[in-house]
């Protein structure tokens, strides 16, 4: 427990891609306040890095339905079940108007960004339906609740994000189990500086300029943090939510437009 006066002691949970950005933010937020935490990453030097951290990680990509029955067997073993999943890998996918956007790299995004929470939900569920007031986490994106030039397969794949949550939060409410969803904005860290340099490519326009845009298209004039994400997640997963169900949470500081 810290000041906020939540605590996860004797509470399980699964972070998907939680070996950097966004997920370790989340996997140490519910470390710090008393979970067992497991982080799954593609990045095998991600999930050694995670290991030394003291987190309990296996390597395994989210896209792969046979790694990922794989890992819940591994998190069964190792955590003795699961409260929490929270479904946070998810991939930037191509930047491009429509009609030059390479077939292939669409459904790579589509594949980590929806079908990989597919999976992890599927073959999470009898740990989850076994626990008390078991709880699902799923990152969306502003880019779930609002278009964004030039990022098509990101921006349908976040609102399938969205529609899944939505849908599974009436299936699974009769076993007890909150489905939720985290709508960031542009949050800072190395994954946004790519982004931005993407988008400047594709607008011939300055890195400087466009990351001006970024910042100006919160109301607050700047950036989210990772660690605004973790605390929507403990939240969320916590008893404070508990009548909080099939919501798509916005953590942008109030954002209309994306650029
Ligand atoms: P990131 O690009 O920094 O990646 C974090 C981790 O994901 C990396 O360690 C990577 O190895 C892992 N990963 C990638 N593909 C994977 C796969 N197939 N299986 C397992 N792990 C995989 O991402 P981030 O910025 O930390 O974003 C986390 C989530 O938040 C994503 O779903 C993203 O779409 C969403 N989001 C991010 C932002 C942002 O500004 N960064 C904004 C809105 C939403």
């Amino acid at each position: 427990m810290d000041s906020t006066g939540l605590t996860y002691t004797d509470r399980k949970v699964l972070v998907t891609a939680g070996a950097a950005g966004i997920g370790l933010a989340i996997a140490t937020r519910f470390q710090e306040l008393g979970a067992a935490v497991f982080v799954t990453d593609i990045n095998e030097a991600a999930v050694e890095s995670a290991q030394a951290a003291g987190f309990a990680a296996a390597v395994s990509d989210v896209s792969d339905e046979d790694q990922v029955r794989a890992l819940m067997d591994t998190v069964a073993a190792e955590l003795g079940g699961l409260d929490v999943l929270v479904n946070n890998a998810g991939i930037a996918g191509p930047t491009g108007p429509i009609e030059t956007l390479d077939a292939a790299a669409w459904k790579t995004t589509f594949d980590v960004n929806i079908h990989g929470q597919f999976y992890c939900i599927k073959h999470a569920l009898p740990m989850l339906r076994a626990a008390e007031d078991g709880a699902i986490v799923n990152l969306s994106s502003a880019a779930g609740r609002l278009g964004m030039a030039g990022r098509s397969p990101y921006s349908a794949s976040k609102w399938a994000v969205v529609g899944l949550t939505k849908t599974l939060a009436i299936e699974l409410g009769d076993d007890g189990i909150r489905v939720n969803a985290i709508c960031p904005g542009a949050v800072n860290g190395p994954r946004i500086n790519a982004v931005i340099e993407a988008k400047a490519t594709m607008l011939g326009r300055p890195v400087a300029e466009v990351s001006d845009l970024y910042h100006r298209q919160s109301s607050l004039n700047r950036l989210v943090e990772a660690s605004d994400i973790a605390n929507m997640a403990v939240f969320l997963a916590s008893g404070l939510a508990r009548s909080v169900n099939g919501q798509a949470m916005a953590v942008d500081g109030n954002t209309e437009k994306l650029y």
